[in-house]
């Protein structure tokens, strides 16, 4: 028999991904989310819209699965989880704690949960040119938001129902992934979407708006490493979470001059001090990946670049850009206007493709 697989989130970037790689697998998956897949129809066998804040949705999507991997969140880029706070951590509290207690309800083998390097504490982020966070750097905690503090408490929740009740949990520390296929505008996404829609926008030889000084550092991994890292580590008996990412640390101001290049354009950078940049710099350390899974990501930056670029300036060509500025600047949209912010009793929803 084959082995029946919940994703959540499936209508989303990660989620949508993990969806296509399970079916080249042969697995039998539902996927679950409160929205429909944007950009590219889903290949899941079965797809139920349902918002999984309440419990009663939960229980249902788990019901028939062997294994459940959940990607399902209220998030973000930096605008949008610097600015939203409540809703980021009721949202997904509710999320999280439903899901895990109907993976038991309904004797799930095994339970991924996505997290994320926003656990980690500020305190260990304050250089650009930053050591990479060791999985042991989480505690004393002092994340950088509220995101991170709800991601660190699911995180706990997944060990205890592993002690408490014996689930088997998984979880991941995901570190910046990018790729085609995810958000691009609007105010959820993040910088390596944003650099390449301002750029695909920008003329040669024109100016783009940077937030920040652009020597604030990160490190970005390439969804498809992504999803081969979190199927690996289903397969291992490691409860205790561990990093996703790429190692290899670089400036905002570096990407930029990576994008511009596959876009074969020059670029002027006019930085704006006043927006929202995050810690000033984070790394991921593959000590402990590359020790138990025996692999880390592979895909070079500017490959995994070079597909997202030539995605996004393909929506844009095809007019799918929502609202062109000069610049094309970002426009955080406020909390109360998204489709998640709707009161989250009341009506239940249901769909199957
Ligand atoms: P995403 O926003 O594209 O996908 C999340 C999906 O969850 C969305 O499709 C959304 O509609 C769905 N969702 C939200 N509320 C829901 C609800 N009440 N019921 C059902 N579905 C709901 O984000 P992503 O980038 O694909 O991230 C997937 C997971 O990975 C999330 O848990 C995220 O926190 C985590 N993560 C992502 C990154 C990254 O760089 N993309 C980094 C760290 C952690």
């Amino acid at each position: 028999m084959r082995n029946k697989i919940l994703v959540t989130g499936a209508g989303g970037f990660i989620g949508h991904h993990m969806v296509k790689f399970l079916k080249k697998k042969d697995f039998w998956v539902r996927g679950v989310d409160i929205k429909r897949p944007e950009f590219e129809h889903s290949s899941a066998d079965e797809f139920l819209v349902l918002d999984l804040r309440e419990k009663n949705n939960a229980i249902l999507a788990t019901k028939g699965i062997d294994y459940v991997y959940n990607f399902a969140a209220n998030m973000g880029g930096i605008a949008f989880i610097e600015t939203v706070h409540a809703e980021i951590m009721r949202d997904n509290v509710l999320i999280n704690t439903h899901l895990l207690e109907a993976s038991l309800i309904n004797k799930i083998k095994k339970f991924f949960f996505a997290s994320s390097a926003c656990i980690y504490p500020r305190y260990k982020q304050q250089d650009e040119d930053i050591s990479g966070l060791r999985e042991y750097d989480a505690y004393p905690a002092d994340p950088d938001n509220e995101y991170g503090w709800e991601k660190l408490f699911t995180e706990r929740l997944c060990l205890n129902y592993w002690k408490d009740f014996g689930l088997e949990t998984r979880v991941a520390r995901f570190h910046n992934v990018y790729g085609p296929l995810g958000t691009w505008q609007g105010g959820r996404e993040k910088s390596p979407a944003a650099l390449c829609r301002k750029i695909a926008l920008a003329k040669d030889g024109g100016e783009i708006e940077v937030w920040g000084d652009g020597n604030q550092t990160r490190s970005y991994c390439y969804v498809d490493d992504c999803i081969e890292g979190v199927y690996k580590l289903m397969s291992l008996d490691i409860r205790k979470p561990i990093n996703i990412g790429s190692d290899r640390l670089v400036s905002i101001n570096e990407l930029i001059e990576i994008i511009s290049k596959i876009a074969g354009k020059t670029i002027k950078k006019r930085y704006d001090l006043t927006k929202p940049q995050g810690v000033r710099g984070r790394n991921s350390n593959n000590d402990l990946l590359r020790y138990l899974l025996d692999w880390e990501p592979g895909i070079l930056l500017e490959e995994g670049l070079k597909q997202t670029y030539f995605w996004i300036e393909s929506q844009i060509e095809e007019g799918k850009l929502i609202k062109p500025t000069a610049n094309g600047e970002d426009k955080l949209k406020g909390s109360g206007s998204s489709e998640q912010s709707r009161p989250v009793r009341g009506k239940k929803m249901m769909h199957v493709l």
